[in-house]
């Protein structure tokens, strides 16, 4: 056992992973600049209350899984690590009046979030969302548009049989009648449920529709339903989005239970299963409406819609598709007959680098036939040797795949490699 280890709940992204991992961030990068969301950056810790408000109070998220950081003055729970991107970037979107710039501001990030949750497969303590919003227009239109941006991001990615499911949460004015309903309803049924439903039933009823309880969502498939409450305003808000989906020809999954663990939510809530694949450690990615959180940091009433994909379960999801791990290989590699002669081929890769030339020197003092033993294994493509027709302006070049080698003259050593490095795809 090594005698230290990555924290519980992380890991270590290694270089045979990272290829499909950047090709995730890249489409990412590319699907947001193609639909207009521009990129931001928000601190990876933000005042507590940032998180406490614009998540809400009552939510897994801020009452056990917020990361608080203790800072040297002594402030335990003044600062936190941000648990989800949304309320930072509202937090912004304040501080630096976004609401003059044209609406909808539409902004988009990529990063890591922190919960200090039970590790589980698919679930870290740190993790990466990709996360987009557009703020300040009222959908529906917006709210397909985004759904749809998601959509295809997880088709890209090779995510098979992606499911949308879809829902509506109501808002100020209709929740509340449904929230009541909802009480009065599992109120006949205290005595069943546990603990921690009763707990949800006094404080954030709506939550109770989250639970893994087997028997508590026996007693759900009976319960009201959201549906039957929307008022006039959350009905059209709801057809219209139907229709625009149905227009982009995304199908829709209607989920009745599904409200997302946070309080700011408004009207639309959604989230991206692979089909067959349920539960709460399985979702990809979710996200809704939330006119009522731009409000709470203190700005004037402003709607908004967003969505966060996980891109760990996201690139978990396309490996088991046969996207697999891929390391790259080094194209060339300097070694030399003198062992003892490192300065001479540190200058010859540093020269092939400068000219663009993927290349490394062997840089440990040990024998010809061991440093090329060493570049066969890297898979490196090519080993320049460096020997006494260095002075005369000559090194070998050894194919390695091939096993072939020529004299090549040093003039036109980073052309050859050139040419050999765009007709070979090198880890592909
Ligand atoms: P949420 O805001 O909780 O809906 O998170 C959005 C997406 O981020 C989820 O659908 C997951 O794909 C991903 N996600 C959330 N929490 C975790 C976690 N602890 N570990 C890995 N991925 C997560």
């Amino acid at each position: 056992m090594p005698k230290f280890q990555a924290p519980r709940g992380t890991r270590d992204l290694l270089p045979p992973e990272m290829p499909a991992w950047r090709q995730l961030e890249d489409n990412a990068r590319r699907l947001a600049a193609l639909y207009g969301y521009q990129p931001v950056e928000t601190p990876m810790f933000e005042d507590s209350a940032v998180f406490e408000r614009g998540v809400g109070e009552v939510t897994d998220i801020v009452e056990k899984e917020l990361f608080r950081v203790r800072s040297p003055g002594g402030d335990a729970d003044r600062w936190a690590l941000r648990p989800e991107p949304t309320a930072g970037i509202c937090r912004a979107y304040v501080e630096h009046g976004m609401h003059t710039l044209p609406q909808p501001v539409k902004l988009t990030m990529f990063g890591p979030m922190f919960r200090y949750d039970r590790p589980q497969a698919g679930r870290y303590r740190q993790f990466w969302q990709w996360d987009v919003e557009a703020i300040g227009d009222a959908g529906p239109a917006i709210d397909a548009e985004i759904i749809e941006l998601a959509y295809r991001f997880l088709l890209e990615a090779g995510v098979a049989n992606v499911e949308l499911h879809l829902n509506s949460i109501g808002d100020a004015v209709c929740r509340p009648q449904y929230i009541r309903a909802l009480m009065e309803y599992l109120a006949q049924f205290a005595d069943q449920l546990p603990e921690v439903e009763r707990h949800r039933l006094n404080k954030n009823p709506l939550r109770v529709l989250d639970t893994k309880h087997p028997r508590t969502l026996e007693l759900l498939t009976e319960a009201p339903r959201m549906a039957d409450y929307l008022c006039e305003a959350c009905r059209a808000h709801w057809d219209g989005l139907l229709e625009h989906l149905t227009t982009l020809s995304v199908p829709v999954t209607p989920a009745p239970l599904l409200v997302r663990g946070l309080d700011y939510y408004t009207r639309t809530a959604f989230e991206f299963y692979e089909r067959g694949e349920q539960g709460q450690q399985s979702a990809l990615g979710g996200g809704g409406r939330y006119d009522g959180l731009i409000e709470l940091f203190g700005a004037k009433r402003t709607p908004g819609v967003g969505f966060g994909v996980g891109i760990d379960r996201i690139a978990a999801a396309a490996a088991k598709r046969g996207l697999s791990a891929t390391t790259s290989k080094p194209l060339a590699i300097v070694v030399g007959a003198d062992p003892a002669a490192t300065a001479a081929r540190l200058k010859l890769a540093t020269e092939l680098r400068a000219a663009g030339v993927p290349a490394s020197a062997d840089l440990a003092h040990r024998t010809l036939s061991r440093q090329l033993e060493s570049a066969a294994k890297a898979g490196a493509h090519f080993a320049i040797v460096v020997g006494d027709e260095l002075e005369a302006g000559q090194v070998q070049l050894r194919d390695l795949e091939a096993g072939t080698q020529r004299p090549v003259n040093l003039a036109d050593l980073a052309r050859e490699l050139q040419r050999a490095h765009t007709s070979h795809h090198h880890g592909d």
